[in-house]
């Protein structure tokens, strides 16, 4: 069965989500179609959505604008699989602690943008996630950690004492950037270790 993942494409590494997927659909016996989301429309033909990261600001004024903010709640309403990463994960938190990102609340934590601090404003750190064998080459860039988190969040990491990856329901959050390094095993922990987007709403093709 052919998926189709769609990538917010509003700013942020949609390529590198997009060969991500697809490796991680090889792993699991499913081709993977990649459409790029700049407006509304696409977010309903999409199995599953995959939110980059970039600058939080723009992506929340852009999302909405657009209307594909609308549509991503209706589409976690279904059930359906997202994988939000680092700005992408602020635009979903429940409080983003900077009123100009207008967040979606589909995930309830709180996060803190840019929280690792100026002296280590990017690095990678060996990760250990829960559901992954062996740690993941986890590349932070700008990035926000989870400063609290609601009864129904499942913390995946945490680095410094702060959680850093976190699953409600068919959403995953991470505050690093797994798309960065040839390792498609976040995005299959997302998409297939639970089968969820194999029972997708069977509009992929
Ligand atoms: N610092 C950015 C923000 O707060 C996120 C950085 C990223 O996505 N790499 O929006």
């Amino acid at each position: 069965m052919t998926l189709t993942a769609g990538v917010v494409a509003v700013q942020g590494d949609v390529s590198e989500h997009g060969q991500a997927i697809r490796r991680a659909g090889e792993t699991n016996g499913h081709e993977v179609e990649v459409v790029e989301i700049r407006q509304s429309g696409i977010v309903p033909e999409c199995d599953l959505l995959l939110l980059p990261g970039g600058e939080s600001t723009a992506i929340s004024r852009l999302a909405h604008r657009e209307g594909i903010a609308a549509e991503m709640r209706d589409h976690v309403a279904e059930g359906r699989p997202v994988l939000a990463t680092c700005a992408g994960l602020i635009l979903l938190s429940q409080d983003s602690g900077d009123e100009r990102v207008e967040t979606l609340d589909l995930l309830d934590v709180a996060v803190e943008r840019n929280a690792f601090g100026r002296q280590r404003d990017s690095f990678e750190a060996p990760l250990s996630v829960r559901g992954l064998e062996e740690p993941f080459p986890a590349v932070f860039i700008r990035a926000p950690a989870i400063d609290s988190v609601g009864d129904g969040v499942e913390v995946l990491a945490e680095w410094d004492d702060r959680p850093v990856a976190v699953r409600q329901g068919s959403v995953v959050g991470t505050a690093f950037h797994p798309e960065l390094r040839a390792d498609p095993r976040v995005h299959e922990l997302a998409f297939f270790e639970t089968g969820r987007a194999v029972t997708g709403n069977g509009q992929g093709k």
